[in-house]
């Protein structure tokens, strides 16, 4: 097991005059409140001023500020960020099959530079925990995952990668060229060998792998099932893309002769220890299934509205009980890769198609941070402000040009501009301060990025 977590910071940091939103079970919000951070974890929350905190290092009057929970992101390709602006105008299957043969494309180094884009964009718009879902493997490529692993390790988010596979390739009926996929034993060992290098279950861990094949299309049912045994028995999550679009659920009648809510179910794919990516397409007893096994979603309307495959249900999966977190997906089909910015188009995308009553602010925001933190199996750890979690939080500047006058700061936050982000704690640790990384330099970070798309449009002779 390998971990990157840091030695827990000196002294108490103390956040004061903050609006705080805690998104706890009572969705308490203190108008002018404080924080006290001791190390990795939050020691105290409340109304009015600190108490006498004799050894604190730090001192924040955050008047003028939004405090929450850090965002949460649940569903994400960081390997894309290097393929952003491409296949503008098409629905999933035809972006697909028009970006593998680049994909195929990609190594380690790549994908280095483009986990350190696409967790910068993140932490940069107040997301602190963020899963990743790596599935493009070529051989002969390198370490992907150690690469992407090592790239979020240094700026400093909490992270959650997941190791992606494919098997099902054109000639076995599946959508992705035969040079993009894995043999069925290798996607297993690999995905074992990742759980065993770097899966730290640990309280405030940094690092957690969850085992990750990539769709009904693109994976063979051998591989879901065995998928499935072998991160029981290693005691790890479980993700996947399912019901994005009705292109794939035509392809599971064709294929399966049932929909993908009763081909998971049938792999032993649903359970409380399964989030599924999408889930726009679900019928009533779909749902009903997702809610009494507890299967989590995460919802990502940008990218359905990118690629045109809908408005996931999530007014009725939330009454359901569903568990349901926010994502920003891949940033090519979503080229933002902002997850401040998934709050607002959550609601705006949800009342669009399921009217003015379908979600509150405070509903956005609790699908951003607990709800996400649920979906990671972390509800305990993070996703709220409450003594004893750890200080993942952002702090939102509210008061300035585009947000002054608005009386409720978490309508602010939702309904409003992303807010500028003053500082980002992630266990404790400030790793974005006035809208900047602290741990390294962007103007590096884009150069880095720009060179590596430029790299893989050569490979993959687009230019
Ligand atoms: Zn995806």
């Amino acid at each position: 097991m390998a971990t990157d977590r840091t030695p827990a910071p000196a002294g108490r940091i103390v956040i004061e005059n903050a609006h705080i939103a805690t998104v706890d079970p009572h969705d308490t919000e203190h108008p002018s409140g404080h924080v006290v951070v001791a190390g990795h974890r939050i020691e105290a929350v409340g109304p009015g001023p600190a108490p006498e905190v004799p050894d604190a290092v730090r001192r924040i009057d955050a008047s003028g500020h939004l405090l929450t929970p850090g965002l949460v992101n649940t569903h994400h390709h960081f390997y894309q960020w290097l393929t952003r602006g491409l296949a503008q105008n098409a629905i999933l299957f035809d972006w697909l099959v028009e970006l593998y043969p680049t994909w195929a494309k990609i190594d380690d180094e790549l994908c280095h530079a483009a986990a350190q884009g696409a967790a910068a964009a993140l932490l940069k718009s107040g997301c602190t925990t963020a899963a990743d879902h790596a599935y493009v493997f070529p051989r002969g490529a390198g370490d992907i995952l150690g690469a992407e692993i090592a790239a979020v390790a240094e700026l400093g988010m909490r992270f959650h990668p997941t190791r992606g596979s494919m098997d099902r390739s054109r000639k076995d009926g599946g959508l992705p060229p035969d040079n993009a996929v894995e043999t069925t034993e290798a996607a297993l060992a690999a995905t074992e060998e990742a759980i065993d290098r770097w899966h730290d279950p640990s309280f405030d861990s940094m690092l957690r792998i969850a085992a990750a094949p990539c769709s009904p299309f693109s994976v063979s049912t051998e591989l879901m099932r065995e998928c499935a045994a072998l991160a029981r028995r290693k005691g790890v999550r479980l993700h996947t893309h399912g019901s994005e679009t009705l292109e794939e659920e035509k392809y599971c009648h064709e294929l399966f002769k049932m929909g993908p809510t009763d081909y998971f179910e049938s792999v032993g794919w649903l359970g409380d220890d399964v989030w599924m990516a999408h889930s726009v397409h679900m019928s009533d007893a779909d749902i009903d299934k997702f809610a009494v096994t507890g299967t989590g979603v995460a919802t990502c309307p940008s990218s359905n509205a990118r690629l045109a495959a809908g408005v996931a249900r999530v007014p009725d999966l939330l009454r359901a009980g569903v568990p349901v977190g926010l994502g920003v997906d891949g940033a090519a089909s979503n080229e933002s890769g902002e997850l401040a910015t998934e709050l607002r188009n959550l609601l705006l995308f949800n009342r669009v198609k399921w009217g003015a009553d379908a979600l509150t602010p405070r509903q956005a925001l609790r699908v951003a941070t607990i709800g996400g933190a649920q979906v990671l199996g972390r509800e305990g750890e993070i996703g709220s402000i409450e003594p004893g979690k750890l200080a993942d939080l952002a702090l939102w500047h509210t008061d300035g040009i585009l947000h002054a006058g608005i009386t409720d700061k978490t309508a602010a936050l939702v309904l409003g501009a992303v807010p500028p982000l003053t500082l980002l704690l992630v266990n404790g640790t400030a790793v974005v301060e006035n809208g900047r990384l602290t741990r390294a330099d962007e103007e590096t970070i884009a150069r880095n990025t720009a060179a590596a798309s430029t790299t893989l449009a050569r490979r993959a002779g687009l230019t």
